[in-house]
């Protein structure tokens, strides 16, 4: 698969733009290719699809724990499976979503796209 750097570990346990601006998520996209870790489009900031339009790096993988898909930005495809990337393979178990915890606010459903 393109786009596809097996080797490199994801860059944080949350979004890397939202821990910096001390924002939250929904759920978290990594990039398959250099490991940036994102906000999904659902998120308030969708920062997964910012990077991928800003790098040019087309595939993300899920990092939801018990999700493994692949999706390239840039062919619309979806892939059920891909190739096993440099742990962790997502984020951690008592991470909560939305989260992080103490970020969320108690109306966050009305910030989701
Ligand atoms: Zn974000
Ligand atoms: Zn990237």
């Amino acid at each position: 698969m393109s786009g596809v750097d097996a080797t490199v570990p994801p860059t944080g346990p949350g979004c890397a733009e939202c821990e910096a601006a001390g924002g939250w998520w929904f759920h978290l996209r990594r990039c398959a290719q250099c490991g940036h870790v994102g906000c999904c489009d659902t998120s308030p900031s969708q920062h997964a699809s910012a990077h991928a339009r800003a790098s040019g790096h087309p595939v993300i993988r899920s990092f939801e724990p018990g999700e493994t898909w692949f999706f390239n930005y840039q062919t619309n495809e979806f892939y059920e499976q891909g190739p096993p990337l440099a742990p962790p393979e997502h984020h951690p178990v008592g991470q909560t979503v939305p989260g992080p915890a103490d970020r969320v606010p108690r109306d966050w459903q009305a910030h989701l796209h």
